[in-house]
């Protein structure tokens, strides 16, 4: 690789550049290099389509990547300049929201780095989701201007344009992209599209803007406020802008690569990330019509090009549009989706597998399963539950269209570059192999009764911890101590995720040292969620747990043996300098909900352990790592799908039956809380768990406790606990998404491998 050192990118002395003009240099420098190492290339491309990428920070990844890190940190070091305060202003891309975004990243970093042809597609948001900052120990949000500052960033304009057409008016549209880095190989491209029209200035304050002026905020936002019909037509909009934009660009492209169109599964395979993108089924149909393909012909030639990806089985995040909705959206879809609903009418009676049901809703998801060639669910278990409960009409039809893609992480961005001193021991240990195939990590089984090993694992942790405390002092000055155990639940603010068992717990503990009860070492707990800004309860759990965090550390006794901490703002960033300092990672969703996790693989990568439910993937990770090697408590899915089936779930009950946790209910809105908290909230919190609790906490409460207190006694013999996370680490090779990926291209895409190599 011929690539030139950092200063032929500057016009002075790197020593006397501001930090802006060193970031500029290194943007140019990485484009290069990129350029040079190439694009993967082959006759048929993959096109993911997803309406987030959380592809968080990209200078450190990407130097990694090109294996140009270390050198370039070299050469800034030696003239007196800091890699880490250059990554340090570098904004995150507000892109995403929560897993499924970070999965979707992932999924191109792997592709990339596997020689896949393969390209993102999504919309260019200006603000992204929000920025979340706490006032009066409440969630507060505002735009995510993550493209304010500089001219430069990662985000490249094309000189590409396409026209969409929407009912009464057409907008233009520009691409952009971003350049994907492949780990020591070629590159994929994040395609992002935006409105040419789009105005941040009808944003008027926090994140509330002028919802129907649509050419001017379609791009603004990601998932706006959808508790209005006003917000709920605006994601139809974005979502046809989407897919129209993306189905304009693959036929143009796979035309140019030199399709006939009635070919096209042969140069495209299209994967629809969850149901935002469904209309690009409908959308190539009519493109392919107006290119003279018959309808049925088109309706084939979608579907041997389409894939979708199932990631939820909540049944109110199956999306499903008032059919005058796309009317008015994109009104030259609706003779398509009317034939697609006549085609399924005809062959089927069942109302459950209808296109548009009796009501005149369209079903998003069903216009996926019957128009695309597969149907895969995100973890064992999860397409377990599609088949056999969720859409078991569907699995009835189409047996063959079903298959489970258990999701996965790239190891890089989870290890290499967020956990250096562990990724250092590991290849001290064992040798590079597993950067590359991650399978090898088992080769640490071996070393399971190495001493030394182990004392080094917790030293790495030890100095994680400290790294953490600083960066979270820095980032909103809050003090933790090392010293305390880090007891982490980060993730996406959601009832069925359960944040509120871990706050009933902690609530608990708070009241057992004021009892006397004195826990052995101190506990930190450390929260990192955004709540939807529409989604009421959510919010009143971020708020409890803001406030227990106050009651506790105002209490001279309470704060020396437990900690309750919010992270604001919770994103990648966050969470690569959170998850390398966690001893015990909180994956506590009720059985049956959470469709797979990925922030359970991140944990358990950098050897933290997992207390858990038996759902989503956190089931595989208890096979591969053995009973001994995972704490897990909870009913599980099967009890608590047949509870939801008798429909006799009764909270109050278990309430009036256990005094510790009768007390704690108490607690939260008991005089303590109302003192640095609000009424309305910590009441409504309270009435929703008395009165519903719909994902069913109570009855998990009492393992819980029983299951955390065996969890926190044992990391106090280190050497033990060590070796626990060293087998964790050692069989979190599965849990690659390189391995995911293979699986798609293997079953699902059909990818031929680009071997040859850049112009190196
Ligand atoms: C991995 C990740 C998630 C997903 O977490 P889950 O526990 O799988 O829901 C969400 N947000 C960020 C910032 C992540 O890195």
């Amino acid at each position: 690789m011929k690539i030139a050192t950092l200063s032929s990118y500057t016009d002075k002395p790197l020593a006397d550049c501001t930090d802006l003009e060193l970031f500029n240099a290194l943007l140019s420098l990485v484009a290069d290099a990129t350029r040079e190492r190439g694009y993967n290339q082959g006759k048929k491309r993959l096109y993911y389509i997803s309406a987030e990428f959380l592809i968080g920070k990209l200078l450190s990844n990407n130097l990694i990547n090109l294996g140009l890190y270390d050198s370039v940190r070299d050469e800034l070091a030696a003239c007196g300049r800091d890699l880490s305060a250059l990554e340090e202003m570098e904004l995150e891309p507000s892109l995403g929201n929560g897993g499924l975004g970070r999965l979707a990243a992932c999924f191109l970093d792997s592709c990339a780095t596997l020689g896949l042809p393969a390209d993102g597609i999504g919309l260019a948001y200006h603000c992204g989701l929000f920025r979340q900052n706490f006032a009066d120990n409440r969630q507060c949000e505002s735009p995510d201007y993550w493209l304010r500052w500089g001219q430069d960033s990662w985000l490249r304009r094309t000189s590409r344009h396409f026209r969409v057409s929407f009912g009464g008016f057409d907008v233009t549209s520009t691409l952009y992209e971003i350049d994907v880095t492949g780990y020591e190989g070629k590159s994929g491209k994040l395609r992002l599209f935006d409105v040419d029209s789009a105005d941040e200035r009808v944003i008027h304050s926090g994140i509330s803007f002028d919802k129907d002026d649509v050419t001017k905020n379609l791009t603004l936002f990601l998932y706006p406020d959808d508790s209005d019909d006003a917000g709920r037509l605006l994601r139809v909009y974005q979502e046809y802008f989407m897919v129209s934009n993306g189905a304009q660009l693959i036929l143009d492209e796979c035309q140019a690569r030199g399709s006939n169109l009635h070919d096209l599964a042969d140069y495209a395979a299209i994967q629809i990330n969850d149901t935002h993108p469904t209309m690009v089924i409908p959308e190539l149909i009519r493109l392919l019509g107006e290119h003279g393909i018959a309808f049925d012909e088109a309706v084939s030639i979608a579907r041997d090009v389409c894939a979708y990806t199932n990631h939820t089985i909540l049944a109110e995040a199956l999306e499903t549009w008032p059919k005058h909705f796309i009317e008015q959206v994109a009104p030259q879809l609706i003779p398509i989706i009317d034939q697609l609903d006549k085609l399924v009418r005809d062959s089927c009676e069942d109302p459950f597998v209808q296109v548009i049901d009796e009501h005149g809703n369209v079903h998003m998801a069903n216009i996926d399963i019957h128009f695309s060639h597969s149907v895969n669910g995100v973890a064992a278990l999860h397409t377990k539950i599609l088949e056999d409960v969720e859409l078991a009409p569907f699995y009835k039809l189409y047996p063959e269209k079903f298959n489970n893609k258990t999701n996965g992480i790239t190891f890089r961005r989870w290890c290499i570059e967020c956990n250096p001193e562990l990724a250092g021991l590991i290849t001290q240990t064992i040798g590079d192999d597993w950067k590359h195939d991650a399978t090898r990590l088992e080769d640490l089984l071996a070393h399971q009764d190495d001493d030394g090993l182990l004392d080094q694992l917790s030293k790495i942790k030890r100095h994680n911890k400290e790294r953490f405390a600083a960066w979270l002092r820095a980032h909103q000055g809050t003090e933790v101590d090392p010293d305390a155990i880090f007891d982490v639940q980060s993730k996406r603010l959601h009832e069925y995720k359960r944040q509120q068992l871990n706050l009933l717990w902690a609530t608990n503990t708070y009241l057992q040292v004021k009892a006397g009860k004195l826990p052995e070492r101190k506990v930190c707990m450390l929260f990192g969620a955004k709540a939807a800004p529409a989604y009421t309860i959510a919010k009143d759990i971020i708020h409890a747990i803001i406030c227990l965090g106050k009651v506790v550390a105002a209490d001279p006794v309470a704060s020396q043996y437990l900690q309750v901490v919010m992270i604001e703002n919770y994103n990648v960033t966050a969470a690569e300098r959170l998850i390398p300092a966690a001893d015990v990672s909180e994956q506590i969703s009720l059985a049956s909900k959470e469709a797979s996790g990925t922030s359970n693989m991140k944990f358990m990568l950098n050897g933290a352990l997992t207390l858990g439910t038996m759902d989503g993937a956190n089931v595989e990770i208890a096979e591969l790592v053995g009973k001994g090697n995972i704490y897990t408590f909870g009913e599980g899915s099967d009890e608590v799908i047949a509870r939801y089936q008798r429909g006799d779930y009764d909270p109050r009950s278990y309430y009036e039956g256990d005094e510790r946790l009768k007390e704690a209910v108490d607690f939260l809105r008991g005089p303590q809380m109302l003192e640095v908290g609000n009424a309305e909230s910590l009441e409504r919190l309270t009435e929703e768990l008395l009165g519903k609790d719909w994902f069913m906490t109570f009855p998990d409460f009492d393992s819980y406790l029983t299951e955390k207190a065996r969890v926190l006694n044992d990391v106090a013999d280190q050497h033990s606990w060590q070796r626990k996370a060293l087998v964790n680490i050692a069989k979190a090779g599965f849990f690659s998404s390189d391995r995911t990926i293979e699986q798609y291209n293997r079953d699902i895409w059909h990818l031929g491998v680009d071997s040859s190599r850049g112009c190196e």
